[in-house]
C-alpha cells in the first residue's frame, strides 16, 4: 500500500516525503513541477536512502491521475498541490480556482473512483480571516480576504459536503501557520521562484547578499516592538504533524480540522534577531508601510492536534533559524545550479503519467 503525496516536490512535500519514507511507508508523488523540483525528490531520495515513485502529473489530467490509482494500490492521499502566492491570487483568481478548487475536485472524483476515502489536506491559518485574535483554535469562525484563502475554504467546504454524504470517509483538513526553516541536512529547502514574498526566504536571500535590505511591513502594529506577529513553525515539525494526521485517518472515519503551529507568537524583529544570532550575520533593514491585508498578530492553539493527533512541534525558533540559513548558505542559487540549460538534469527519470498509463513507467528517480 502507498501513499500518494500530491505536490510532493515543493517545499513542504519535499520534506513531508522524506520523513514519510523515513517512517517505512511507500510513497508516490505527483507534481506538475510548475513550483515544485525533481531535483529536490532526487536529494530526498538520498536523504531517506530510500525511493520514491514519482509522476510529472496535474491534478486538472484526470487520465494521468487514473494512471497513478492503476499502477499502485493507494491507501491514502496527502493533498498539498496548489498555487500559494496570495498577491498573485489578487491578480490571477481564475487560475486560483482552476488549479486549487477544481484540481481537487479532479483528485476527489478520482479517489471515489477507486475507493480510496482517506485524505490529508494542507488547509491553511488564512481561512481564519482578519478579524480572529490569538491564540486561534479550530472553533473560531471563519472568513477570508483573498482569492487564495478562499480556495482553501471551498475546498474545506466542499470535504465537508462529501463526508456528510459519504461518511465513509475520513479527512483531516491541516490549517498551517507559518512554515520556514529546512531539513537538518541542508539538501532539502525552500526555493522561491522570483522575489520571495514571505519573510524567512526574504531574510535568508539578504543574509546571502542576493537583496540589499529587507523591508519591515509596519512598525507601528499593537504588538510588543510593533512588526507583525506570526507562528513560525519548523517544516519539519510541520511535515511530521502530516503523519499524525495520516494515522488517525488510516485509523478512523469523520473529517476534523486541526492547528498545525507553535502555540508562540514571534515578531517581525525577533526572527530578524534570531536569525542574526544563528548566522552571524547582519541583516540590514528598513520600516516602510504595512502591506495591505497584514493582521497585526496570528498565532495558534495548537492543543486540538496535541490531545487528537498526539503531535506538538518540538523545534524552536533558533533551530528554524539555523536549519534555513544552513539550506541558504549551502544552496545559494536553490536548486537551480542543478539545471543545465534550463532542463532539469533529472527530468528523464520521472514517470511522465501518460506513458504511465500505458505502462511505459521509468523507475524512481
Ligand atoms: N514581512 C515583512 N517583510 C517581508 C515579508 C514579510 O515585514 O518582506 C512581514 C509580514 O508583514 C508579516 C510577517 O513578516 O508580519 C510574515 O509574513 P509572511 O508573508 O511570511 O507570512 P504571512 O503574512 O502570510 O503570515
Amino acid at each position: 500500500m502507498s501513499i500518494l503525496v500530491t505536490g510532493g516536490a515543493g517545499y513542504i512535500g519535499s520534506h513531508l516525503c522524506a520523513e514519510l519514507l523515513e517512517a517505512g511507508y511507500d510513497v508516490v508523488v505527483a507534481d506538475n513541477f510548475v513550483n515544485g523540483n525533481a531535483e529536490s525528490l532526487r536529494r530526498v531520495e538520498e536523504i531517506a536512502h530510500r525511493s520514491l515513485s514519482v509522476y510529472r502529473c496535474d491534478l486538472l489530467d484526470s487520465a494521468g491521475l487514473r494512471g497513478i490509482f492503476e499502477n499502485h494500490r493507494i491507501e491514502a492521499v496527502i493533498h498539498l498541490a496548489g498555487l500559494k502566492a496570495v498577491g498573485e491570487s489578487v491578480e490571477e483568481p481564475l487560475s486560483y480556482y482552476r488549479n486549487n478548487v477544481a484540481g481537487t475536485l479532479s483528485l476527489l472524483e478520482t479517489m471515489r473512483r477507486f475507493e480510496v476515502r482517506k485524505l490529508v489536506f494542507s488547509s491553511s491559518a488564512t481561512v481564519y480571516g482578519s478579524t480572529a485574535s490569538p491564540p486561534i483554535s479550530e472553533g473560531f469562525s471563519l472568513g477570508v480576504t483573498n482569492p487564495y484563502g478562499r480556495t482553501k475554504l471551498v475546498v474545506e467546504e466542499i470535504l465537508g459536503d462529501l463526508h456528510a454524504s459519504d461518511p465513509r470517509w475520513s479527512i483531516a483538513l491541516l490549517r498551517y501557520f507559518n512554515p520556514i526553516g529546512a531539513h537538518s541536512s541542508g539538501r532539502i529547502g525552500e526555493d522561491p521562484c522570483g522575489v520571495p514574498s514571505n519573510l524567512m526566504p526574504y531574510i535568508t536571500q539578504v543574509a546571502i547578499g542576493q537583496r540589499e535590505e529587507l523591508r519591515i511591513f509596519g512598525n507601528d502594529y499593537p504588538t510588543l516592538d510593533g512588526t507583525g506577529v506570526r507562528d513560525y513553525i519548523h517544516v519539519v515539525d510541520l511535515a511530521t504533524g502530516h503523519l499524525q494526521a495520516l494515522r488517525k485517518i488510516v485509523a478512523s472515519r469523520g473529517i476534523d480540522a486541526y492547528n498545525l503551529g507553535t502555540g508562540y507568537g514571534v515578531s517581525v524583529l525577533q526572527l530578524v534577531k534570531a536569525f542574526e544570532k544563528a548566522s552571524g550575520r547582519q541583516i540590514p533593514f528598513r520600516f516602510v508601510e504595512r502591506r495591505p491585508g497584514d493582521v497585526a498578530a496570528s498565532y495558534a492553539d495548537p492543543s486540538k492536534a496535541a490531545r487528537e493527533l498526539e503531535w506538538r512541534a518540538t523545534r524552536g525558533i533558533d533551530a528554524m533559524c539555523l536549519d534555513a540559513w544552513r539550506w541558504q548558505l549551502g544552496n545559494p542559487m536553490g536548486y537551480a545550479e542543478m539545471r543545465e540549460g534550463g532542463q532539469i538534469i533529472h527530468e528523464n527519470r520521472i514517470r511522465h503519467s501518460v506513458l504511465a498509463v500505458s505502462g511505459v513507467g521509468e523507475g524512481s528517480l
